[in-house]
């Protein structure tokens, strides 16, 4: 589809096309609500189900059952009547629910009476030293490779961190034929105590069986190596990866380090749009303050899914379905829809074993917040010492980090930095990471050219609403 193809106005903008998006696209759309479903990337399905329906991967048992119960989500917005335009990006959302996007270089801005933002998660940012070597990834960037080319690695492949993905992806590489030395496991040996009183929830949550299958899985296969600091060699590229274990220091040749801490919602759409965020100090991240339908501080925009907490797929799409269901009832009142108790049942089930999973894999402070000549900020290169040592000169916060040190501006627009950024600070200043806050974040909230912008059609509101 073509922006030029695009209406100027449609009841309900959905953005994001994972579990969360589909599911209140597809809700909407069977209850008559004119819906539009914007996704940047090619196909739909977002982080869990990325390339679904085009994965080149055959054998089923690689990526799992749970990956495959996306085509029947998508599917179902499909023939929903909701409009999916893939390869869209949502650069701009302002607070009137006008939204700015990007497809294939034409730019729009188009109107809605209701917003979804159902953006999802990142990867919390991993600051070791040594992490912007060539060779040295994201272990979502490797399942990303998998599900939507079928690329494995190959070479001596080492994964390190913690957190449930972790476990997943890697008995999908295993499954895949790939080869994995070791996995630095640096679960916090403390955790399992704050963890532990939230284990008969997560005995009677669907995490349980499901999490120590893939545990027992992988470490039927790969050594797992408790580690509690971490650095990555190498000259032009990784060599060798050096980790501290209870025992001492050790060092494994590697062609490839896979790192991952953990995901924490994508904020930057949500807060560019002014939605009051807070800090959650249980996933160690912000989130949008939302209420029992993920509406936001601001009228009219709900986010849901992981951009709202951190919660898995399932979760995501309940919480999407809800959202949905708000809308309908607004603007489309007399329209038959599903119970909306049942979901919130769901939604309570589905949720359930994350207080465990939060508690046990929440990663060392040392992990978050880096030391020296540690890289804070790959885009601009500002490291861990630069930040401590202008927060000690009186700068209090990351807007005036920014101003002092450049961090946060770059491509990523703070997505790698912020929540690092966040946390030295407030632990430089003896402060919390909710006073110290986090960027301010303006459109465009993704990477635009000035043709993109040159493209727009003009009116007066639309210019309004770029300049603010
Ligand atoms: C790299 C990665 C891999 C993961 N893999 C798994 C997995 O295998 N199994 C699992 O259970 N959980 C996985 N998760 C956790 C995942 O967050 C949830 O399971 C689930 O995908 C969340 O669903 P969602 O709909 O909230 O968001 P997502 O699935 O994250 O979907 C959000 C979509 O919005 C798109 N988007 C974001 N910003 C914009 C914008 N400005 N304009 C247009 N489109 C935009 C994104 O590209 C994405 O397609 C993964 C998370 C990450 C970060």
């Amino acid at each position: 589809m073509n922006a030029s193809d695009l209406a100027s106005s449609y009841e309900l903008v959905v953005i994001g096309g994972g579990p969360a998006g589909l599911a209140a696209a597809a809700l909407a759309a069977k209850a008559g609500v004119q819906t539009v479903l914007f996704d940047e990337n090619p196909g739909v399905g977002g982080q869990i189900y990325r390339g679904i329906g085009t994965t080149p991967v055959r054998n089923r048992a690689i990526l799992g059952e749970d990956y495959w119960a996306g085509a029947a989500l998508a599917s179902e917005a499909r023939a929903s009547g909701a409009t999916i335009v893939n390869g869209a990006t949502v650069w701009s959302l302002d607070p009137n629910r006008l939204v700015g996007v990007s497809i294939s270089g034409q730019a729009r801005m188009i109107q809605a009476q209701r917003v979804i933002v159902a953006t999802g998660s990142m990867e919390r940012p991993f600051p070791i030293p040594g992490w912007t070597l060539p060779g040295v990834m994201t272990a979502g960037a490797a399942q990303t490779a998998l599900k939507a080319q079928g690329l494995v690695p190959t070479g001596r492949t080492i994964i390190a961190g913690c957190g449930p993905l972790l476990w997943l992806l890697a008995a999908q590489l295993l499954r895949a034929g790939a080869g994995i030395e070791a996995i630095l496991d640096t679960t916090p040996r403390i955790n399992w105590l704050k963890a532990a009183m939230h284990l008969p929830d997560f005995a009677l949550s669907p995490y349980w069986s499901k999490g120590l299958a893939l545990l027992r899985e992988v470490k039927a296969k790969v050594p797992v190596i408790a580690a509690h600091r971490i650095v990555a060699h190498g000259k032009d590229k990784l060599a060798e990866v050096v980790f501290a274990t209870g025992t001492g220091e050790r060092r494994m040749t590697a062609d490839l380090l896979l790192l991952h801490h953990g995901v924490v919602p994508n904020v930057n759409l949500a807060m560019a749009a002014g939605v009051a965020h807070r800090w959650n100090g249980r996933q160690l991240c912000f989130e949008p303050a939302v209420d029992a339908d993920f509406g936001t501080s601001v009228h009219g925009i709900a986010v849901a899914g992981d951009g709202a907490g951190i919660a898995g797929g399932t979760a995501a799409a309940e919480r999407g379905r809800i959202a949905a269901l708000a809308v309908i009832q607004t603007l489309k009142p007399g329209a038959t829809v599903p119970n909306m108790q049942m979901m919130r049942q769901t939604l309570a089930r589905e949720e359930m074993g994350r207080a465990f999973l939060d508690a046990l894999y929440q990663p060392a402070p040392s992990f978050r917040r880096p030391v020296g000549d540690t890289i804070a900020c790959r885009c601009e290169e500002v490291t861990a010492k630069q930040v401590r040592d202008t927060a000690d000169l009186g700068c209090e916060g990351p807007n005036q980090m920014k101003a002092f040190l450049r961090c946060g501006m770059g491509p990523c627009q703070g997505r790698l930095c912020g929540l690092t950024i966040t946390e030295l600070i407030a632990e430089q200043r003896r402060s919390t990471p909710q006073e110290v806050g986090y960027y301010r974040l303006r459109p465009p909230v993704k990477p635009i050219t000035l043709a993109e912008l040159a493209s727009l059609p003009k009116t007066e509101a639309e210019r309004k609403a770029v300049e603010r």
